[in-house]
């Protein structure tokens, strides 16, 4: 927990590490060193995030984040957990590629997770490797960093280590190590393993952790799922309002804290539809751009319901909990109208104001516009260029104007609420395979745009729409 004395720690301090979550009882995971890679390097350092974190100054950073050596604050051990996987049941997953450090404690006093992904084999790898390959590394550390620097809580990226290795998938690719950096890996799965194993001490000592590190306001389960719900609901708005799509929200991939997590198969839209799904194991479109509002409901019925135990009354409590998940949409609407009434310059947009917005999005979809350009582009002569048919979006304009004459600085806040730059999915793609033959400077010069997201960055092509043939419509966990 940020107790007072945290608050006193600078970031030239030494960094103060405390494993909480180690001091749990075995129940809660496996301890194990990260199995050593054959010549780790060092390919990128978050050094901003370093600072943060007190680890500025951290040596063997390769060897360290690589895996071949644990330092002294850390107590590796990977975590269990279980999860309803595109609507399945799996009662046992858990860390199968990856390994929690420890907690550090940064200059800001917030506790933060230090996992290595990609680090080996596990009791809970299954049938893989336990291993990651660069690009999808590569992915997550674009990916996550965009959309923290977007304003959308998420984990974080603090390095990046080469092993020297291959891994096998479609083909075998180079092997890497993320580290990555979290308010906690707790999950709606680490609640489910217990409550499916009906193991309630255990259930009731991860609840008091939770509550303790993440909702130290909730005063019972009611009120911790009414945290998570509220936590959830504003990032799932933020998604849609910047046109992101997870890809896998399974249960496993769906955090207590409400950051985002796990940037698999995920992606940005180039043109806005409803329906669009990039993840090639997505089917059905069970987690299709539109349908996240819905999934994540569900996904807090299953919190939900692995939190019924704790509770004296099981009648009571399933219809407390009924009451709170059935109350989400109206949440998750209210702040998609909020997050989009900012892109068209309302500050404080109510649902009298959804109308509006929906006649956009769906002219927006007729026209096949450019989701992240169109609205970057609202009130300039170019906005209507980015429709198939330019009256379309005239025809909205006028009724828009008339709403916004009330707004003290329209313009102002839709510059800071509509991005000149995210990763596109054609840019990240370039980005891997540059680096995969060896060139990893469209992955620089991407990841330093994507740090100023609000500022037209030095390089206009980056904010281009890809071409027909750039395209890249599908995405890979790669696991
Ligand atoms: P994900 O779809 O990335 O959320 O992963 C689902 C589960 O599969 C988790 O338990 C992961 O730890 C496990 N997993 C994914 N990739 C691998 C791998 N290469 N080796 C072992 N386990 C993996
Ligand atoms: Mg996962």
């Amino acid at each position: 927990m940020a107790t007072d004395d945290t608050y006193l720690h600078s970031m030239t301090q030494a960094p103060r590490f405390d494993n909480s979550f180690a001091a749990l009882p075995e129940a809660f995971y496996t301890r194990q060193p990260a199995r050593p890679v054959r010549a780790p390097e060092l390919f990128a350092w978050n050094a901003p995030l370093a600072a943060e974190l007190g680890l500025e100054e951290q040596t063997n950073r390769a060897e360290i984040f690589g895996g071949n050596l644990t330092p002294t604050w850390a107590a590796p051990l990977a975590q269990l957990y279980a999860g309803h996987q595109f609507g399945n049941f799996n009662p046992q997953l858990g860390d199968g590629r990856a390994l929690l450090l420890g907690e550090v404690i940064g200059s800001t006093g917030q506790r933060r997770d230090i996992q290595l992904k990609g680090s080996g084999p596990t009791p809970y790898s299954r049938n893989g490797d336990g291993r990651a390959a660069l690009g999808p590394v590569l992915r997550e550390y674009l990916m996550s960093e965009a959309m923290h620097a977007l304003g959308v809580p998420t984990t974080r990226a603090l390095a990046i280590v080469t092993t020297g290795e291959r891994v096998q998938r479609e083909t075998a690719q180079p092997g890497a190590v993320l580290t990555r950096v979290a308010a906690s890996h707790l999950r709606v799965g680490t609640f489910q393993i217990f409550a499916a194993r009906r193991q309630l001490t255990e259930l009731q000592t991860l609840y008091d952790y939770a509550v303790a590190r993440h909702h130290p306001d909730a005063k019972d389960p009611l009120d911790f799922l009414n945290a998570v719900i509220a936590a959830q609901a504003d990032l799932v708005a933020q998604w849609l309002s910047l046109g992101f799509i997870h890809g896998v929200m399974n249960t496993d991939n769906c955090t207590i804290s409400g950051e985002t997590i796990d940037y698999g198969p995920c992606a940005m839209m180039d043109t806005y539809h409803p329906d669009t799904v990039y993840s090639s194991i997505d089917q059905f479109g069970r987690y299709a751009y539109s349908n996240q509002a819905h999934v994540i409901v569900w996904n807090m019925a299953q919190l939900a319901t692995a939190l019924v135990p704790l509770m004296p009354d099981t009648d009571a409590a399933i219809t407390a909990f009924t009451e709170a998940v059935h109350a989400m949409p109206a949440r998750i609407e209210a702040a998609r109208i909020r997050a989009f009434g900012r892109k068209i310059g309302i500050a404080k947009a109510s649902l009298e104001d959804a109308p509006l917005i929906d006649d956009l999005l769906s002219r927006m979809a007729g026209g096949q516009a450019d989701f992240t350009n169109t609205f970057r582009a609202l009130g300039t002569a170019e906005a209507k260029d980015q429709f198939l048919d330019p009256s379309s979006y005239q025809d909205w304009e006028k009724g828009w104007r008339a709403r916004i004459v009330s707004e003290t600085e329209p313009e102002a806040l839709m510059a800071r609420s509509n991005p000149a730059i995210i990763p596109r999915n054609h840019r990240v793609e370039q980005a891997i395979q540059a680096a995969y033959s060896g060139d990893r400077a469209p992955f620089d010069a991407l990841h330093a745009a994507l740090a100023a997201p609000y500022a037209a960055p030095s390089d206009p092509a980056l904010t281009r729409p890809p071409t027909a043939d750039e395209v890249v419509p599908r995405t890979f966990c790669g696991t």
